[in-house]
């Protein structure tokens, strides 16, 4: 077989994990499977990086950010490659540049293009294992870009893409997706299979478990993935097609997403037009606006709410000053999204007040409310959010 692992952060985090990385991937080489492995920064070291450079700068540019934070993955793409090596296994490190991963030229937050398979193919067929450095890759004019935070799970979906690979195994701290971060709710489960959709939604909703394009990107290609634990032997939860899943419960999982921030323009023109102008300028500026509430107006005017992701406020700020677009500006970042996720809400109605009324009962106040056919999600207050996802956790039973 030919599998593609991917290390996250903690998994890489110390010359013993390392070496206990390169033992798990040795094993796996022995049982005969061709392996190409993906790995992101020692854990904290992106953070450290983006603090330094803030020493110097609020508003660094974006291109040298990307040289700099692309240096983590280096880092531990050679040590790991340098282990494999030393026991005995002929392996080679890569950078993104030198595994023919070419995006396009949004600096910090690059998509994949395209993946020129055959450097990291040439590798294998002389019998080598080798070593990514995750996140990061080259634009068509040879610049360094990332691929946006946790972006290494991308890098792995995309290589075993593009590789075709048997299997793509994304190795990380916990042993699976369960039912909510386990380290909100203790008493989550570990489910052994979710579908790309479900996942994608609880990606998209704050678990970061798997950054949310690789989920795309892994059902686009129908990539066979896995997420496990680098810790353990443990079987991890399979992510697959909707029609391969057996059991279908009404509601999967509950996410939570801090980092959003609630965003009210008062005073309003109410005329047509205004939502197009605000949110046109919004999207130009790279904003990544979710939940909008509009208000009915009153004398001409109304308010409007939306959430941005909070290291989006200050360019919301300043694209709403350009446009002149409101009387009063205001501010939220004290709130969190907590989601219920769950292809069985297609067919079933009441999910959403089972919510609502959960809520109620814990006396918290619901900001905004946004649904699709397969989650509703809440904007609520940011002290009441992890009381919110241990009681909507135990409202569905997602316990037993
Ligand atoms: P890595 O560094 O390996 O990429 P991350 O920190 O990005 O790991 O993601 C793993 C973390 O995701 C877990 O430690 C866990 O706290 C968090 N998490 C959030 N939601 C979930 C969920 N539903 N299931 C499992 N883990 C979750
Ligand atoms: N090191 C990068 C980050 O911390 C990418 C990753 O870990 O996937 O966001
Ligand atoms: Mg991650």
């Amino acid at each position: 077989m030919l599998i593609v692992q991917k290390y996250g952060g903690t998994s890489v985090g110390s010359v013993e994990r390392i070496k206990e990385v390169a033992r798990r991937i040795a094993k796996s080489k022995e049982e005969g499977n061709d392996i190409v492995v993906v790995v992101s920064a020692m854990s904290g070291e992106t953070n450290k990086l983006i603090e330094l450079a803030n020493k110097f700068s609020q508003t660094p540019k974006r291109r040298e950010m990307d040289l700099l934070l692309s240096s983590g993955e280096r880092v531990t793409s050679a040590l790991l490659a340098i282990a494999l090596t030393d026991m005995g296994f002929q392996t080679v490190a890569m950078t993104g540049r030198q595994a023919g991963i070419v995006t396009n030229g949004m600096h910090t937050k690059a998509r994949i293009e395209y993946i020129d398979g055959k450097y990291i193919e040439k590798e294998l067929k002389k019998g080598n294992m080798v070593v990514v450095a995750g996140f990061q890759g080259i634009t068509a004019i040879g610049e360094v870009s990332t691929l946006g935070r946790g972006g290494s799970d991308l890098s792995a979906v995309a290589i075993a893409g593009s590789l075709n690979a048997d299997l793509c195994e994304i190795y990380t701290d916990v042993d699976g997706i369960y039912t909510t971060d386990p380290r909100i709710e203790p008493k989550a489960k570990k489910l052994k299979e979710i579908s790309y959709d479900e996942m994608l939604e609880l990606a998209s909703l704050g678990a970061k478990v798997l950054q949310t394009r690789s989920v795309e990107l892994a059902k686009k290609l129908n990539v066979r993935l896995v997420t496990r634990s680098s810790f353990s032997d443990d079987e991890g939860t399979h992510i697959l097609r909707e029609e391969d899943i057996m059991e279908k419960p009404l509601v999967s999982g509950i996410a939570i997403d801090k980092n959003q921030a609630r965003v009210t323009l008062r005073g309003v023109s109410d005329k047509p037009g205004i939502a197009a102008e605000i949110f046109r300028k919004l999207a130009e500026d790279g904003v990544n606006v979710d939940m909008i509430i509009q208000n009915v107006g009153l004398d001409g005017e109304t308010n409007l709410g939306f959430t941005v992701p909070k290291d989006e406020l200050g360019t919301t700020k300043q694209s709403m000053e350009e446009i002149n677009a409101s009387q009063s500006l205001e501010f939220d970042q004290e709130v969190v999204k907590v989601s219920v996720v769950g292809v069985g809400m297609k067919s079933h109605s009441g999910v959403a007040c089972t919510a609502f009324d959960t809520l109620a009962d814990e006396r918290i106040n619901i900001e905004m409310i946004s649904t699709s056919e397969i989650k509703v999600s809440m904007v609520i207050s940011e002290k009441y959010g992890e009381l919110a996802v241990r009681a909507l956790h135990d409202a569905y039973k997602l316990d037993n």
